[in-house]
């Protein structure tokens, strides 16, 4: 049993001389985010990084989809009754935002800091039958929690989070396959940007709430899982949450940094018994469903920040906010290349033209500066051959390609 790695919150120095890269400042050059005194811990989204977060939320959503999720929303507001009920008004407060409604000093009103104790209220909708499970419901959802402002840090530590948050209610018998299902989307979503995932259970902490039986299915849904997934994994023992144990999904990032991304958790207590859930079984009695919380990549903000810092801002082709450029040679292409602009656009491609008069070495520089994956050259000898001159990032020239060649190679 290995011991897990404490997850880096670390400042790194600005240098760029030791290859270590602050995503505050690729924010900046890229022209993505910014931070204002006025909204301590809450990012200012500039159109480009609109771009990437939108498309994670598209990724996200598609995978909510192909797994049989509902999306749902739940208000940002909502009364402190709720989080009484939850326990975080008790444990948490100092946490959260919370005052007393102007018009009426009898109602106290919470922003809420998680999207589980909202949750239960359209799972609760409705009486639900043992048949209706598993009850995927996912929430996009944002939540804020009040960070002391001497903790703040760029997109790693802020007070407005939008978390790719989902709450799977299940029978206790169907809890390792749903938790197979999880791990199949998360492993398959860090393969995909090529990170390498580590796995921890972490099992159950001292004081713990539920009962030994409750707990020893729990565990042992995790572990089956995991070992069903072929996944190695090491255990964390007694770093287990109060109400459940949780696999914990951790990634390496360029600069060596460990961080917890995804986690599945399995919830024996905190919804089931507080809000005291329950389904119809096949003999007509009430039962407790256990929950699964799961994030694939935890809060959109942090992610964003691990992503510019581990790519230097040269995100993957879906995820950068210009992903073709066209630079012109001379004023004599311009209307071929608006020309090959229209193309890309009409293929979704987001594309960008430069038809400055300035030297092709300045505009190449400049997109290159910018982290953009592909950049078309067009002069009159491209424009003739109605072909066009392509130069990956990281990679150079490629020579000429018709647009039909380029099109079929950005899409793989
Ligand atoms: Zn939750």
């Amino acid at each position: 049993m290995s011991k897990k790695p404490k997850p880096s919150q670390a400042k790194k120095s600005k240098s760029k001389n030791n290859n270590l890269w602050d995503h505050r400042d690729l924010g900046q050059e890229l022209d993505l985010f910014s931070f204002h005194e006025i909204a301590p811990g809450a990012p200012f989204w500039h159109p480009k990084g609109m771009i990437i977060f939108r498309e994670l939320e598209k990724f996200a959503r598609k995978l909510n989809d192909a797994d049989g999720y509902e999306e749902i929303s739940t208000p940002i507001l909502a009364k402190k009754e709720v989080f009484e009920k939850s326990g975080h008004w008790e444990h948490y407060r100092d946490n959260m935002f919370w005052f007393k409604n102007p018009r009426d000093e009898k109602e106290v009103l919470v922003v809420k800091p998680m999207n589980c104790p909202e949750s239960t209220y359209v799972y609760y909708s409705k009486i639900r039958s043992y048949r209706d499970f598993p009850i995927r419901l996912a929430e996009i959802g944002r939540l804020h929690r009040n960070e002391l402002s001497g903790t703040l840090g760029g997109l790693f530590r802020v007070r407005q989070i939008t978390m790719d948050d989902a709450h799977i209610y299940v029978r206790p018998d169907q809890a390792e396959e749903e938790i197979v299902r999880v791990l199949k989307t998360i492993a398959n979503f860090y393969k995909m940007l090529e990170f390498d995932a580590e796995y921890f259970l972490a099992t159950k902490p001292e004081g713990a709430l539920g009962t030994k039986k409750e707990w020893d299915i729990a565990e042992k849904a995790l572990a089956g899982a995991l070992a069903g997934s072929k996944i190695k994994y090491s255990v964390a023992k007694g770093e287990g949450a109060f109400y459940g144990p949780k696999i914990e999904v951790h990634i390496k990032d360029s600069q060596g940094r460990d961080w917890q991304m995804g986690t599945a958790q399995l919830d024996l207590v905190m919804l089931p018994d507080k809000f005291n859930l329950s389904y119809i079984d096949e003999d007509g009695k009430k039962q407790k469903p256990f929950v699964i919380h799961r994030a694939i990549f935890g809060s959109f903000e942090r992610f964003i920040g691990i992503i510019l810092e581990h790519f230097n801002g040269a995100l993957p082709f879906w995820l950068s906010p210009v992903q073709v450029k066209i630079l012109s040679i001379n004023d004599e292409v311009n209307s071929y290349a608006e020309n090959i602009l229209k193309k890309l656009k009409e293929n979704n491609i987001r594309a960008e033209i430069d038809l400055r008069n300035e030297s092709i070495g300045k505009k190449i520089r400049e997109a290159e500066m910018q982290k953009i994956p592909y950049l078309l050259i067009i002069g009159e000898k491209e424009a003739e051959a109605k072909k066009i001159a392509v130069r990956e990032r990281g990679k150079g020239d490629l020579g000429a390609h018709t647009i039909e060649e380029f099109l079929s190679l950005a899409k793989k």
